[in-house]
């Protein structure tokens, strides 16, 4: 899947727009209003930003790797909280779907998920698993034709918007084995959602708990084998992380973008700050840093085109973007000085949006789990 590179580029041109026409000068108000205005919405469905990584057989954009992360990257350069959006829908909610999916259920679902008529969620974590995503204690229990599901869900971005669950649920014994994937409707009886959270930042994306009552789920829901969902859900978390270090790269990119102007403008003992060498010294790291991982962000990309399997190479992206994000919006802060620290100037306000990225979709510490194992396994 790909587009022909003029309309790619011409859809990469209009993103680039939007955001910094129509999404940057909303950046404080959505942070106030802990939300996205209904025309914004609408107007990311015109675009066809909800179904950037659907097939184009299912009326999404169907792109490869390669160019949804030069998306992610554009994306980036705005709060993320804007990009979560859709960003269930084009990453983790849908992926399952797409990878595990009958051709019934995709094309029952992928056609309305593509056009953003209906919100999708992932929902593994739970309130006893978050790391240890494999102990979810959620059941999902055969009863004839249905299944019967019952639990409850933590953390759930999109959970208050969406019409779709891909929830991973227990269905046999102990451990990663016994967990099998679903496609909940969020109409069925018995399922209900908690109330938003109030969070550090990213405001504007919300996250429930949500909590199933004996929900009964028809069997022809159930996404691949029973005992598969686990590793459905980590398929689909490599693709996610990569997506995320993209939107990582292009943040630290729009905060050194700050960071480099008000250092021009800001003047003390009779000259730019930007003169000053250990300010450039923060610049230099940022800059460096950056472009490390975007060309790491790139080149894992290239390899998930080419048919390869990404686990540790997304892991080891993912680890490295968030991470980096984390210290160039440290940076950031220190270069504005006073004005890093005062909402008007907005690098606060990236300064805790960024944080997540080294806790969702696996933490720092589990991207390191994943990496060290699976470079063992290959010997070095
Ligand atoms: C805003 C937000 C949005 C989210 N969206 C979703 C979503 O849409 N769907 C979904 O399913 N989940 C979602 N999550 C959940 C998220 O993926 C989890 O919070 C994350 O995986 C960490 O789990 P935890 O919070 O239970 O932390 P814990 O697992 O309790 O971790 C606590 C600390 O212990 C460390 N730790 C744990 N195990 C080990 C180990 N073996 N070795 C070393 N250190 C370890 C962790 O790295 C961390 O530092 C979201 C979370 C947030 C905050």
């Amino acid at each position: 899947m790909s587009l022909d590179p003029e309309t790619f580029e011409a859809l990469l041109d209009a993103v680039r727009r939007f955001v910094a026409e129509r999404l940057r000068p909303l950046e404080g108000q959505v942070d106030r209003d802990d939300a996205v205005p209904g025309e914004i919405v609408r107007e990311m469905r015109e675009m066809g930003l909800f179904g950037l990584s659907i097939p184009e057989e299912y009326g999404g954009l169907g792109l490869n790797m390669a160019e949804e992360v030069r998306v992610a990257l554009a994306l980036g350069r705005t709060t993320p909280a804007f990009r979560s959006v859709f960003g269930t829908n084009v990453g983790i909610g849908s992926q399952g779907l797409v990878m595990a999916g009958s051709d019934a259920q995709k094309a029952a679902w992928l056609p309305r998920i593509a056009s953003g008529e209906i919100v999708t969620s992932f929902a593994l974590t739970e309130p006893g698993a978050g790391s240890d995503s494999a102990a979810v204690q959620t059941k999902a229990v055969r009863d004839g034709e249905i299944y019967r599901l019952s639990g409850t869900k933590r953390y759930i971005t999109n959970a208050d918007q969406a019409s779709l669950f891909t929830v991973m649920a227990r269905t046999g014994g102990p451990g990663a084995s016994g967990v099998s994937a679903f496609l909940v409707p969020s109409d069925l009886p018995g399922l209900s959602i908690g109330q938003p959270e109030k969070k550090m930042g990213q405001q504007g994306a919300h996250v429930c708990d949500v909590n199933f009552d004996d929900v009964p789920v028809p069997a022809a829901n159930r996404l691949g084998p029973e005992g598969e969902g686990f590793k459905v859900a980590m398929r689909v978390l490599d693709r996610g992380r990569l997506h995320i270090a993209a939107v990582c790269v292009g943040i630290s990119e729009r905060l050194i973008a700050d960071a480099v102007a008000y250092a021009g403008e800001r003047r003390q003992f009779g000259k730019p700050i930007a003169e000053f060498q250990l300010i450039q010294a923060m610049i230099a790291d940022s800059k460096t840093e950056t472009m490390a991982a975007k060309a790491l962000v790139l080149e894992v990309a290239a390899q998930k085109d080419a048919g390869e399997t990404i686990t540790m190479e997304a892991a080891a992206a993912k680890l490295f973007a968030s991470e980096t994000v984390g210290r160039v919006a440290d940076r950031a802060v220190q270069i504005f000085g006073g004005a890093g620290y005062i909402a008007d100037y907005g690098i606060e306000r990236l300064y805790r949006d960024v944080r997540l990225f080294r806790i969702y979709e696996g933490t720092s510490q589990v991207q390191q789990i994943v990496i060290a194992r699976e470079v063992m396994k290959r010997g070095g």
